[in-house]
C-alpha cells in the first residue's frame, strides 16, 4: 500500500520536503500532499511581472552556498533561467552619520575607509586578543561588541542583522542566527585569524567564508519560478487551512474541505500555527516551539525612469539602529539583476520596520510611501518630484521568525517531537535557518527523517 505524507503549509519549506519525500522513497512510493491554505503555494516567495518590472513580494535573492538548492534546480530543469548579480553588486553602503558609505571589502580599505572613527578601527584590529565567550547563550551584539568592539557591533553587525533578520542583535542568539560565526571562534579563536586562514584554504572550502558571502542569484522572472516549479512538481491541495490534527491509527488533518488521511504529518507552517496543531498532541512541545517571535516588515517596491536619481551601482544600503532612519535599507534591484526590469530604468526594494521599528511597518501607506520616498531622495539623490512607474507596498505582519536568546531549546523542542508523537514532524523557517537555503536544507534533513520512520512503521 502506498503510504501518504501531509505536509501542512506550501511554502518552500513544505513544497521542497514534498519534493524531497518522493525522491527519496522511491523503491517503496510514498505520496507526499501539501496543504496549502492561501489559493496558490510558495508562501513567502511570490514573484510576478508589473510595468516590466519583477516584482519580489518576499525574498528577492539567494547566496550560491548549499548546493543542495543547485541540485533541485537542475531537477526541476530552471539552469536555463537562473541568473547571477551583476559584478556592481559587490559594493555594498551603510549609512553613516546621514550619508551612504561604501563598506571596505579588503583590509586596507578599511584602514583608510570611513565608516567608523579611527578609534573603531584601531578596536577591530586587537580582535585577536578578545576576552573568551562567557557561559550561557551569548547575544549577537555581546559577541560582535567583545571581540570587534562597540562601535563595530553598532555599524557592522546592526546592519548585516538588520539587513537578515531585521532584527535586534541584543536580543538574537549568536548560536542559532549565526551558528557559523560561533563554529569560527571555537575553531580559529579569532575571526581575524580566521579570515586570513580561510583566504589561504579558498580554494578547497569554497563555501564556508563566513557571512554573508558568495554571489547572489535568481531567476529571470523573480524567485517565484522555483515554487511555482515545485508546485507543479508535486501534490498541492490549495485553500486548505489546516485546523486540527486527529491522531488514531493514522493521522487525519482536518480544515477546510475534506479531511486528509495520512501516515505522517509534517508541519511546515509559523510557528504560532505549528504550536495550535501541536497542542493537543504535545502541550509542553506546543508551548515552547509556538514562543518564536516575528518581526513585520513592509516591503516598498519602486520603479522609476533612469533619469529620476544618480546611476545605482551596488548591492544596494543597510541601516544600522544608531543612525535612527525611518527604513531597514533598501536593495538596488536594477542593478543587481539587471535581467529584471526595463532598459532604462531604476528599481529599489526598500524594507521598513523590523523587531526595532514594527510601527512603522504598520503605518497607513501614505505614511510609508512619504518615509520611503524621503529616504531614498535624502541618500540615493532621487528626485522627490518625478512620478514612479511602479510603487507597491507589500505587508508582512510575520515576515522573519526572530532567533532570540533561548531559541535552542525551541528546536531542541521540535527535535523532541519524533519520540513523543511518532509520526508527527516540524520544518520550516522557525527553527533551524531563516533564508531559502537553509528552508530547503532543513525540508532535505526531514525528509530523510520521515522516510526513515515510515520504514521503520
Ligand atoms: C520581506 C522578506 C524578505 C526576505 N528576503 C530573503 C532573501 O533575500 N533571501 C532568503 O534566502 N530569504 C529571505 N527571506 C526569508 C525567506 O523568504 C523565508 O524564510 C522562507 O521563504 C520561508 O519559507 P517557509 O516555507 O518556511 O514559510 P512560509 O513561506 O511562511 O510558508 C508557510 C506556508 O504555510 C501556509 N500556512 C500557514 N498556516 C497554515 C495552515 N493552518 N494550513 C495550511 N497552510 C498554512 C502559509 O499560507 C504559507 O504558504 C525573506 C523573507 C521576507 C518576509
Amino acid at each position: 500500500m502506498t503510504r501518504r505524507v501531509a505536509i501542512v503549509g506550501g511554502g518552500i519549506s513544505g513544497l521542497a520536503l514534498a519534493e524531497a519525500i518522493e525522491r527519496k522513497s522511491a523503491g517503496e512510493p510514498i505520496e507526499a500532499v501539501v496543504l496549502e491554505a492561501e489559493a496558490t503555494a510558495g508562501g513567502k516567495i511570490k514573484s510576478r511581472r508589473e510595468e516590466g518590472f519583477v516584482v519580489d513580494d518576499g525574498p528577492h535573492g539567494f547566496l550560491d552556498k548549499e548546493p543542495l538548492v543547485f541540485d533541485l534546480i537542475d531537477r526541476l530543469g530552471l539552469r536555463g533561467d537562473l541568473i547571477s548579480a551583476n559584478e556592481a553588486a559587490a559594493r555594498r553602503y551603510i549609512v553613516r552619520a546621514g550619508a551612504l558609505r561604501e563598506v571596505p571589502t579588503s583590509p586596507p580599505k578599511f584602514l583608510t575607509s570611513d565608516i567608523l572613527p579611527l578609534t573603531g578601527k584601531l578596536r577591530v584590529l586587537f580582535e585577536p586578543f578578545a576576552r573568551g565567550r562567557p557561559d550561557g547563550d551569548e547575544s549577537v551584539w555581546s559577541f560582535a561588541a567583545r571581540r570587534i568592539g562597540r562601535q563595530a557591533a553598532d555599524v557592522l553587525v546592526d546592519a548585516m542583522v538588520t539587513g537578515i533578520y531585521g532584527g535586534d542583535p541584543k536580543q538574537l542568539s549568536l548560536a542559532s542566527a549565526f551558528p557559523r560565526m560561533r563554529e569560527i571562534e571555537d575553531q580559529y579563536g579569532s575571526l581575524i585569524k580566521a579570515q586570513i586562514r580561510i583566504a589561504k584554504e579558498k580554494k578547497q572550502l569554497p563555501a564556508r567564508a563566513g557571512q554573508p558571502a558568495g554571489t547572489m542569484h535568481s531567476f529571470k522572472d523573480g524567485l517565484g519560478q522555483l515554487t511555482t516549479a515545485l508546485a507543479n512538481r508535486v501534490t498541492v491541495r490549495t485553500g486548505f487551512v489546516a485546523d486540527r490534527i486527529e491522531k488514531g491509527e493514522r493521522f487525519r488533518v482536518h480544515g477546510s474541505g475534506e479531511p486528509v488521511d495520512a501516515d505522517a504529518v509534517v508541519l511546515a507552517i509559523p510557528a504560532p500555527a505549528t504550536a495550535s496543531l501541536l497542542g493537543p498532541h504535545a502541550p509542553a512541545i506546543a508551548e515552547v516551539a509556538g514562543a518564536v517571535p516575528y518581526a513585520p516588515i513592509a516591503v516598498v517596491v519602486h520603479g522609476f525612469d533612469a533619469s529620476a536619481a544618480p546611476a545605482l551601482d551596488g548591492f544596494g544600503f543597510l541601516a544600522p539602529h544608531v543612525e535612527a532612519r525611518p527604513i531597514l535599507g533598501s536593495i538596488w534591484a536594477s542593478s543587481v539583476f539587471p535581467e529584471q526590469v526595463p532598459a532604462f530604468t531604476l528599481m529599489f526594494r526598500t524594507m521598513v520596520g523590523g523587531a526595532r521599528n514594527a510601527a512603522l511597518a504598520r503605518g497607513t501607506d501614505e505614511e510609508i510611501r512619504d518615509h520611503v520616498r524621503a529616504e531614498l531622495a535624502a541618500l540615493c539623490g532621487l528626485d522627490r518630484d518625478t512620478p514612479p512607474r511602479l510603487e507597491r507596498i507589500i505587508r508582512w505582519a510575520d515576515a522573519i521568525p526572530q532567533y532570540e536568546i533561548g531559541h535552542a531549546a525551541r528546536v531542541a523542542a521540535v527535535d523532541a517531537l519524533e519520540q513523543e508523537v511518532p509520526g508527527l514532524f516540524v520544518t520550516g523557517n522557525a527553527y533551524r535557518g531563516v533564508a531559502l537555503l537553509t528552508c530547503v536544507a532543513d525540508a532535505e534533513r526531514v525528509a530523510g527523517r520521515v522516510v526513515e520512520a515510515l520504514a521503520r512503521a
